[in-house]
């Protein structure tokens, strides 16, 4: 089994890549509901819909989410009637968004719609959200505090970032099967999605982050940053604000109290090295998923260098000395 932490657009371009490289149903996805938002009424979970369909080959590849071929006949007419429209919901991606709010309103839990819904979809692979429990991706601006959705689409990330938080983190649980997913993969991969505001809000979920460091697989993580830049959004300008550089040193920090192994662009092959010298184990490719074959190609590769091998016996002793070496490198 494989376990992949994923959220976003980058997140499910690797996901595509993996599902065709192995057997569908041996892959759990935990995946980002901090971008969750009510819409016209309806529960929508970005990131929840967009890992559904590209599991079921729903996903419109030009724009990366919603559902390929859609038409935006309602989003028009609820223009029409003076309702906002800046959040684009085509035709067809609605019914997902009907569906999974009257399941939550029948008093489904998030976990029960989703795997209702991909079910149907003929998803074979394990879809979790990180958290049943409603925890919401807030970015602190000049122009005040805004959901991730109000930061992204509606004001095109334009305004300064002063700070992130995850408000109701602290009092989520982990959904059900999200800790022991993680405890027992043969191999962990944190998808190359947005580490603060993507990959964020599931380590904030107590719990997650303390079972990653035990896992008895290796934990890898895809870069979505190239040299200093993301390869799209605004991971670089969130990543400042946090504190953490934007480049690959950056991403390792991140993750480094549970991290095993880093998978970067071959063109960050000079800050590898000086990763490698700081004693993580990081591996060069071509990391950007342009084509199908680029997405099972960065599949396989991150495969092969995780799968080969559980941690070693001591696995409990060289977390403990990941945390210490975190610790140590507080301010
Ligand atoms: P957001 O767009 O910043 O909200 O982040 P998402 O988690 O939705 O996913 C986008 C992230 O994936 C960005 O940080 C991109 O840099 C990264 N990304 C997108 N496409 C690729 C790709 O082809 N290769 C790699 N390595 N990263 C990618």
């Amino acid at each position: 089994m494989i376990c992949v932490l994923t959220g976003g657009t980058g997140g499910a371009k690797f996901v595509d890549g993996l599902r065709q490289v192995m057997p569908p149903e041996e892959i759990t996805m935990i995946v980002n509901t901090g971008d969750d938002l009510l819409w016209w009424g309806l529960y929508v979970s970005p990131d929840i819909d967009s890992i559904t369909y590209v599991l079921s080959g729903l996903l419109s590849r030009e724009r990366g989410w919603g559902v390929k071929g859609d038409t935006f006949l309602c989003l028009q007419a609820m223009g029409q009637l003076g309702e906002p429209t800046w959040f684009h919901t085509g035709d067809r991606d609605l019914a997902m968004h009907l569906l999974r709010s009257r399941l939550l309103a029948e008093g489904k839990t998030l976990s029960e719609a989703t795997t209702a819904i991909s079910d149907k979809l003929g998803v074979k692979a394990r879809i979790l959200p990180m958290s049943d429990s409603r925890v919401e991706t807030r970015v602190d601006t000049p122009s005040g505090e805004l959901s991730f959705e109000e930061y992204f689409v509606q004001r095109w990330y334009q305004d300064p970032v002063k700070s992130v938080r995850f408000a109701g983190a602290t009092d989520a649980e982990a959904a059900p099967g999200v800790i022991d997913a993680i405890l027992s993969a043969d191999a962990v991969i944190i998808a190359p999605s947005n580490p603060v505001t993507s990959i964020g809000p599931i380590l904030a979920v107590p719990g997650i982050r303390e079972a990653l460091r035990s896992a008895r697989g290796k934990v890898a993580a895809v870069s979505p940053i190239i040299g200093n830049a993301p390869v799209a959004g605004p991971a670089g300008i969130l990543m400042t604000a946090q504190g953490l550089p934007c480049s690959i040193a950056g991403v390792a920090k991140a993750y480094e109290d549970f991290l095993d192994l880093l998978v970067c662009d071959a063109r960050d092959a000079r800050a590898a090295e000086t990763l490698r010298k700081n004693g993580l184990r990081v591996q060069c490719a071509q990391t950007i998923m342009r084509t199908s074959d680029d997405r099972m190609a960065l599949a396989r590769t991150v495969l092969a260098h995780t799968i080969s091998g559980l941690r070693p016996e001591e696995s409990n002793q060289s977390s403990a000395d990941k945390s210490a070496r975190a610790a140590a490198d507080q301010p």
